[in-house]
């Protein structure tokens, strides 16, 4: 390839230029948060090219996520000037690791064209072997074989190479079990995850001369976010950069985050013992960040014991400084960052007051944004040349140059079901947004099979939710069976349900299949009985004049909320997930619990179903810029000009098992990840906290999260929203409140009331009966006279959390949601 211009070095600080232009031998570029090492990185790339030293075909190159390995190739191709052709070695380890694999299959004794594990399988696989050795797997689950295995894959040990340490493992039959599951993984022509890695550093452990080969072939190895590489992805690197020693990686050793799957930040801290006379770059430069927001982030940070220690300095200046604010609960907190991001995109927010005098913006800044968003930056211009010769007045100017587009604002969340909340608030007001990393809330495979059970129970005649859910859990009612089913139905023109029933009856599906059948029948009979009280016999029957039976029922036994959870654990859906071993199964099990905490905005499972199916409809697919939503492990490697971190509560983030833990480990990873949100910020950060949260359908305190107190002072500014919240209420009007609601008077609630003056927490709402407003319950008193709209007039007798207990005129003693009450006089 012939040289061309290298402007992209004259985009670089020096430090970044030596990493860049040290082409050969060991480079360890170790540096923090937005420092530029992926920029270098990608300028590395496009020197290889450049400078002839490389084709593309000859550089592997590993990142972290496929959106990562996208963008690089994109960008190398910007800096290049044209596209970049090729580059087949760009990817994540596994995806390189899937293609060496096909080629060299057969020294690990597979075909091919090997297929790749399902979790369901896999499970399937072990549990079979775990009975097979007549192992109780109530008590030895087979899924925690399935973690041992998975933790000795990440650490590259084949079954022969288990350290005796290990050998006590899953009552001692860990090692046993796991070479008796490689065996039968290879007689099906099949692999797991982890075994893309732990093949391929067998082979080139195993075959010196494939090893040869590909160090021969791939001249320069590169490696973005080395601190979160495991032992497996070590080796593999070691040993394909062993002959020429031409690796350059880069890392942080403050946002290594994925520990818990096997990483090792050690890696970092031997590569200087495995390649000696490694050329180690750091850089201290952030270019991403204004001051407050790098400060804020590397005080968080400094609460870690364990890290190499690093100091990042900008010479951006101005700016904002880190908002905190506390919430009432989390839907108030979806509520409040829905309308900031509203107030940001039309420019009157005061979250990002001034925000194009923030710093001057360099050449090489604009035209990363231009990569980043060709649109965004093509509009900004056009903005500033309509803002030069127009004449709006100045302040109309400076709202327009305070414009965010949707694109530049984020928010990450800690767990996932966290974005339930903000999918729902955003769907209602119709804010664009896009989920990373995964499907949206309803649209996530374990809401939908949910959903589909819970229609199935209102109504037995959606057959669109019997054919979801025949099978899932797996009930041994494969495509044959449901055949039998749907033909039964249509030659007798019912429903699916109904159809089943008969082939129940009939006993037209035999052996296992069949008494699934009849369970799942059986079971949706009695959850449909369930959504109904007992049948009363009404002696007035005055209303109903046509002669038939009135039809009356009581009260249910269970509220919805408990109808949904014993649906969810009768129908063996909840085993489902827990028997999973898949790193997506906790994760889904929360969703779950989020789905039923959900309910209770509701009075029945109908209301609620009617809510999805309208906010799904009101939905349309644009093309157009959204605001995003993912995890803060999502978000490792990206950067926004907003960011709203929500959710910094205890128990919560840190999550509760880092907490509960012995040691420090699981929180100061928990506190990295901390770090990585913050730097993920380029002008705005918002930290938020509620103090109230559902769980399971109950109301809980949550006390802020400890890296809030480790947030510096003069670095944040914490925010009360006047107007919004009933501002100008005293606290000790909450006092009273929390003395009513018993479910309040608690004492982390006393101590976060202390403190609430501290963090400028917002106060609940006085408006009574809006449909947002879910902290009603303090509105009611003992006595009082209330209105609902299907139950009438009655008086209140109790009150438990956002439940009020009324005693209906007409309709009797029930536990009703508070906001579906008004005051009677309203
Ligand atoms: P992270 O640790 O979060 O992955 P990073 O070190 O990889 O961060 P980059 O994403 O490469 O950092 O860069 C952060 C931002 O700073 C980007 O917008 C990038 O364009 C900009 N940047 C990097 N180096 C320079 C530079 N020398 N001059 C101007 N801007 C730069
Ligand atoms: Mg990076």
């Amino acid at each position: 390839m012939a040289a061309r211009s290298m402007q992209y070095l004259d985009e670089l600080n020096p430090a970044q230029r030596e990493a860049v232009e040290h082409l050969d031998g060991p480079v360890l570029m170790l540096a923090g948060a937005g420092t530029g090492k992926t920029k270098a990185l990608t300028a590395r790339i496009a020197h290889l090219l450049n400078t002839g030293r490389a084709r593309p075909n000859e550089i592997l190159s590993v990142t972290f996520t496929n959106k990562a390995a996208r963008e690089m190739k994109t960008r190398v191709g910007r800096l290049l000037g044209q596209p970049a052709e090729g580059m087949p070695w760009l990817g994540t380890f596994h995806s390189i690791c899937v293609k060496l694999l096909r080629r060299h299959a057969e020294l690990v004794n597979l075909k091919s064209n090997f297929t790749i594990l399902d979790s369901d399988d896999q499970l399937r696989l072990l549990k079979q072997l775990v009975q097979a050795a007549n192992i109780d797997d109530k008590r030895w689950p087979a899924r925690m074989l399935a973690g041992v295995i998975d933790d000795w894959k990440n650490r590259a040990l084949t079954p022969d190479k288990v350290p005796a340490a290990d050998a006590g493992a899953y009552n001692n039959k860990g090692v046993e079990l796991y070479a008796q599951y490689q065996t039968r993984l290879r007689e099906l022509n099949t692999v797991d995850f982890g075994d893309l890695l732990l093949h391929m550093v067998t082979i080139f452990q195993t075959h010196q001369d494939v090893l040869e080969q590909y160090q021969r072939w791939f001249r320069y190895i590169l490696v973005d976010e080395y601190q979160d590489t495991n032992v497996a992805q070590y080796l593999w690197l070691r040993l394909l950069a062993g002959a020429h020693k031409n690796v350059c990686c880069v890392g942080d050793d403050d946002q290594s985050i994925y520990g818990w799957r096997g990483a090792e930040v050690g890696n970092i801290l031997r590569f200087e013992k495995d390649f000696p006379g490694a050329f180690v770059v750091r850089l201290e430069q952030n270019y991403r960040s204004t001051p407050h927001i790098l400060a804020a982030a590397s005080n968080v940070i400094r609460g870690n014991e364990n890290r190499l220690g690093k100091e990042l300095w900008t010479d951006a200046e101005g700016g904002h400084k880190v908002k905190l604010i506390g919430h009432w609960d989390g839907e108030e907190e979806a509520r409040w960052i829905g309308e900031e991001i509203d107030a940001l995109v039309s420019g009157t927010s005061r979250l990002a007051h001034g925000r194009k005098n923030v710093r001057s913006v360099s050449s090489e800044q604009e035209s990363e944004r231009r990569s980043k968003s060709e649109y965004n930056a093509l509009k900004q211009l056009n903005l500033q040349e309509n803002l030069g010769t127009s004449n709006l007045p100045e302040d109309q100017k400076e709202e327009i140059r305070n414009k965010f587009e949707l694109d530049e604002i984020a928010i990450l969340v800690r767990a996932s079901h966290q974005m339930r909340a903000f999918e729902d608030r955003f769907l209602t007001i119709g804010l664009p947004y896009k989920v990373i990393g995964g499907p949206r809330f309803y649209e996530r495979m374990e809401i939908r099979d949910a959903m589909a059970y819970f229609r199935l129970v209102v109504s037995p005649e959606d057959d669109l939710a019997f054919e979801r859910i025949v099978n899932t859990p797996k009930r041994g009612l494969g495509d044959k069976a449901q055949q039998t089913i749907q033909m039964t139905a249509r030659e007798n023109g019912v429903s699916l349900v109904d159809g089943a029933r008969i082939v129940v009856e009939q006993g037209l599906i035999k052996g296992k299949g069949g008494a699934a059948l009849r369970q799942l029948i059986e079971g949706l009979a009695r959850w449909n009985a369930m959504t109904r009280g007992p049948r009363i016999e009404v002696e007035d029957d005055s209303v109903i004049d046509d002669g038939a039976a009135p039809m009356r029922f009581g009260a249910p036994e269970h509220t919805h909320i408990e109808l949904a959870q014993i649906i969810l654990d009768e129908s063996g859906y909840t085993t489902h997930w827990q028997n999973d071993k898949t790193p997506e199964a906790p994760g889904r099990l929360e969703n779950l619990k989020e789905l039923v905490n959900q309910l209770d905005n509701f009075e029945n499972l109908q209301g609620f179903l009617e809510h999805v199916s309208l906010v799904m409809d009101n939905e349309k697919e644009s093309d157009g810029a959204k605001v995003s939503i993912m995890t803060l492990h999502a978000a490792k490697g990206l950067e926004f000009p907003a960011i709203f971190l929500p959710g910094w509560e205890d128990g919560l983030f840190p999550s509760q098992r880092s907490m509960d833990e012995s040691g420090i480990k699981g929180l100061e990873e928990e506190r990295r990840l901390a770090y990585v949100g913050i730097t993920r910020a380029e002008e705005v950060c918002t930290i938020s906290f509620a103090a109230n949260r559902r769980v399971f359908g109950q109301w809980q305190n949550s006390m802020p999260s400890r890296f809030i107190d480790e947030l510096p002072e003069d670095h944040v500014e914490v925010l009360t929203p006047p107007g919004l919240y009933g501002g100008g209420q005293t606290s000790a009007g909450i006092e009273t409140r929390a003395a009513e609601a018993n479910v309040y008077n608690s004492p982390g609630w006393r101590r976060l009331q202390a403190r609430q003056g501290q963090y400028g927490m917002s106060q609940p709402k006085e408006t009574r009966n809006t449909v947002i407003d879910a902290t009603a319950l303090a509105s009611f008193t003992l006595g009082e006279r209330v209105f609902h709209q299907k139950f009438g007039y009655g008086g209140v007798i109790g009150i438990e959390g956002d439940k009020v207990e009324v005693d209906f005129d007409k309709a009797g003693t029930k536990k009703v949601v508070a906001r579906f009450l008004s005051a009677k006089d309203d």
